[in-house]
C-alpha cells in the first residue's frame, strides 16, 4: 500500500491530513502518517491569545493522536530533521523528557509521497541579542513561556501595591505585533476581576516598534491607520520608522543609539522557513529558506514531494509570492489533497491559484478591521466593527470545519461558547 507522510500538522497539513485520511486512509487506499513536534494542535493565529492567557492551550488544543484515530491517519510524535530523497526516507530525531530520559529513539520513515507543512519561524535577521532576550511567537510552548512571565510580573506589581509601571517593548508591527498589543491590554483590564486590583492597564507601557514607516506595512493604508488610532487610544506608544540594531537584558538599542528600556521584549519582525530546511541541501529555496515549488506545489526538481503553508515559495504571475497567512496554507492543503487525488486517477495536477481573500486585523474586543476582496470587481472593500469581526473568526472556523467536519465543529463552538460562560475569561496560571 502507497505510504502519504505529512511533516507538521499546523494550519495546512493537520486540514490535509484530514482530507487524505478520510479519502484514502479510511477505504485502505493508503496509508497516512502525519508528524508533528507537539502534541497537540493550535492554530498559529490564535498564538497571541495563548500569550496573553485568553486561550487556554490544555482545554482548546486538538490532540494529534484522538484526532487522527477518528480521521483514519497515523500520528507519529517526532521533530523531522532529516531528508533522503533517493531512499524517500525521513529521520525524526530522538525525543526527551524535563529530566533528561529518552522518551522516543530516533526513527527513520520511508514514504512514496512527501508533503511539506513545518510552518515558519519568526526572523531576527542576526540581529545581536535578539535571540537570547526575547520572546517569540512561533510555539505554543512559546506562547506559554510569555504568558507565564507574564503573569508573574502582573502578580509582582499588584503585591508591590505602588504604579509601577510594566514597560513591554514588541518590535514588527505586522498583524501578529498590533494584535498581541491590543489583547495586552485586554487581559490587563480583566485583573481587578480576578484579585489584581493594583494591576491596571495605566500601568502597562507598550511600545510597538516597525522599522518601516507604517504599521501593518502590508497591508492598505486605510487599515493600517485605523488600527493604528486605536492603538494609540489604548496607551500603545506606535513608533513607525525605527531600526533596532540591538537587544540587551534591559531592553532594545535602535540604530540611532537610543535605548528603549523594557521588562519583556517580544520580537515579531518577519519569518522566514527554518534555517536546517536550507541545510538539507536538497531544495531550491529563497533567502528566507522557503522551498521554491512548481504552480502544482510540488518542490522543484521532485514529483513525489509537494510543499504548502509558511515554507512553500510559490511564485505569483506579479512575481512576488503568495503571503505567509493562515488563508495560503488552507488553500494550498485543498490544492495538494486535490493533485495527490489526481495522481492516483493518473489525471493531470492542477496549479494552485492564490485567491486573496483580503486581510484582518483584531484589535481584541475593541475594534477590528481590514479589507475584503470583491469577487466580481476585484476591488478591496474596507470592513471594521461587528462585520469585520465576524469575517476574522470565520476563517478559525473554517479551518475548524476543515479538521472535524460539520457535526463536530458545531459542537466544538458551542462547547467554546459555554466555556466563556463557565471559565474565567483569562488563563492566571
Ligand atoms: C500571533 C500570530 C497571528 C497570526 N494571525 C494571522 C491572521 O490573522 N491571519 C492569517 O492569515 N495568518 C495569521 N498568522 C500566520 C499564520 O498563522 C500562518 O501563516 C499559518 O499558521 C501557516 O500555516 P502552516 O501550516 O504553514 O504552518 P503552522 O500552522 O505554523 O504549522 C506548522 C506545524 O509544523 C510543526 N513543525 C514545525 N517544525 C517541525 C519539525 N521539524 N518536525 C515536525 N513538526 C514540525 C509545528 O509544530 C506546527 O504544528 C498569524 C501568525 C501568528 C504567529
Amino acid at each position: 500500500m502507497e505510504h502519504i507522510l505529512i511533516i507538521g500538522g499546523g494550519a495546512g497539513g493537520l486540514e490535509l491530513a484530514t482530507q487524505l485520511g478520510r479519502r484514502f486512509g479510511r477505504k485502505g487506499k493508503a496509508k497516512v502518517t502525519l508528524v508533528d513536534k507537539n502534541r497537540t494542535h493550535i492554530w498559529k493565529p490564535l498564538l497571541h491569545e495563548v500569550a496573553t492567557g485568553s486561550l487556554d492551550t490544555s482545554i482548546d488544543g486538538v490532540v494529534y493522536h484522538a484526532h487522527a484515530a477518528r480521521h483514519s491517519y497515523n500520528f507519529q510524535l517526532g521533530e523531522f530533521c532529516k531528508l533522503d530523497a533517493v531512499a524517500k526516507r525521513v529521520t525524526l530525531a530522538a525525543s526527551f523528557d524535563s529530566d533528561g530520559d529518552q522518551v522516543l529513539p530516533e526513527r527513520h520513515i520511508s514514504y512514496d509521497k512527501l508533503v511539506l507543512s513545518i510552518g515558519s519561524v519568526s526572523n531576527d535577521f542576526g540581529t545581536e541579542g535578539v535571540a537570547e532576550h526575547c520572546y517569540f511567537l512561533d510555539s505554543h510552548a512559546q506562547a506559554e513561556r510569555f504568558h507565564h512571565a507574564l503573569i508573574n510580573n502582573f502578580l509582582r506589581i499588584n503585591q508591590k501595591a505602588t504604579d509601577e509601571e510594566l514597560n513591554i517593548a514588541i518590535v514588527g508591527a505586522g498583524a501578529t505585533g498590533v494584535e498581541l498589543s491590543a489583547e495586552l491590554y485586554h487581559v490587563t483590564d480583566l485583573l481587578k476581576s480576578y484579585g489584581l486590583p493594583q494591576m491596571t492597564a495605566k500601568q502597562l507601557k507598550i511600545s510597538l516598534i516597525e522599522a518601516g514607516p507604517k504599521i501593518l506595512p502590508a497591508l492598505p493604508d486605510r487599515i493600517s491607520l485605523s488600527a493604528r488610532k486605536e492603538l494609540v487610544r489604548l496607551g500603545v506608544k506606535v513608533r513607525e520608522s525605527v531600526r533596532v540594531a540591538s537587544a540587551n537584558k534591559d531592553g532594545f538599542v535602535t540604530a540611532d543609539g537610543e535605548a528603549i528600556s523594557a521588562d519583556m521584549m517580544i520580537w515579531a519582525a518577519g519569518v522566514k522557513a527554518p534555517d536546517f530546511i536550507r541545510q538539507l541541501g536538497l531544495f531550491e529555496t529563497t533567502r528566507n529558506n522557503q522551498i521554491l515549488v512548481h504552480p502544482t506545489l510540488q518542490a522543484k526538481g521532485f514529483d513525489d514531494i509537494w510543499v504548502i503553508g509558511d515554507c512553500c515559495a510559490c511564485e505569483l504571475p506579479d512575481g512576488s509570492f503568495v503571503p505567509p497567512r493562515a488563508q495560503s496554507a488552507h488553500q494550498m492543503a485543498s490544492c495538494v489533497f486535490r493533485n495527490i487525488s489526481a495522481v492516483y486517477k493518473n489525471e493531470p495536477q492542477q496549479p494552485y491559484l492564490y485567491k486573496d481573500h483580503g486581510s484582518l486585523v483584531n484589535l481584541s474586543r475593541y475594534s477590528t478591521v481590514g479589507s475584503l476582496m470583491g469577487n466580481l470587481t476585484g476591488d478591496r472593500m474596507f470592513i471594521e466593527g461587528r462585520i469585520a469581526r465576524f469575517v476574522y473568526i470565520s476563517l478559525y472556523r473554517m479551518h475548524q470545519i476543515a479538521i472535524h467536519g460539520w457535526p463536530k465543529a458545531i459542537m466544538v463552538i458551542l462547547a467554546e461558547k459555554l466555556g466563556k460562560v463557565v471559565r474565567p475569561k483569562m488563563k492566571l496560571h
